[in-house]
């Protein structure tokens, strides 16, 4: 049995617990998008390309709110982070001809959460045959596309499903 779940624990080297100010998803909340790889902003989240992908277009829908437990969001947040992945799946499918999804959250370090302090929605947009390059140990992983060109079909894809709802 494939486990899709397992490789999602994000390589980000994360130190010691730092204060909130050094948050990683808090500082590209109110940083400059393009630096941050914020690829969209709504009123309670906020979406940023992952810069450590496990595959083209896995992306993370981040509420603004530091918190780590789902019950800590206000309904309306969980509500808009749902809604802002639903939305990102379509329009990957548009501009990426992805065949699936794998959407999901890791909550805690137990659960291969990399940064537990601040929860995150992974959207990681899945083709028929590319487990087969999955890393299983770590190993680089070379990807058909860089992220600045992710970056820009992607954003470009959200500003165009935005205008035609
Ligand atoms: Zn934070």
């Amino acid at each position: 049995m494939e486990r899709l779940w397992a490789p999602w624990r994000m390589r980000y080297v994360v130190g010691p617990k730092k204060p909130r100010g050094e948050c990683v998803f808090c500082s590209a909340a109110g940083g400059d998008d393009a630096a941050a790889c914020v690829l969209a902003r709504g009123p309670h989240c906020f979406t940023l390309l992952n810069a450590y992908p496990y595959n083209n277009g896995h992306l993370m829908v981040v509420p603004y709110e530091h918190v780590s437990e789902l019950t800590d969001l206000a309904l309306e947040v969980q509500a808009e982070l749902l809604q802002t992945a639903a939305q990102w799946t379509k329009v990957i499918v548009e501009s990426m001809n992805a065949q699936g999804f794998n959407v999901g959250l890791n909550l805690g370090a137990a659960a291969g959460a990399g940064i537990a302090d601040h929860l995150h929605l992974h959207v990681v947009p899945r083709w028929h045959g590319d487990t087969n390059f999955m890393p299983v140990t770590g190993g680089v992983r070379v990807m058909p596309e860089n992220l600045d060109e992710t970056y820009e079909r992607l954003r470009a894809g959200w500003v165009e499903s935005q205008g035609t709802q």
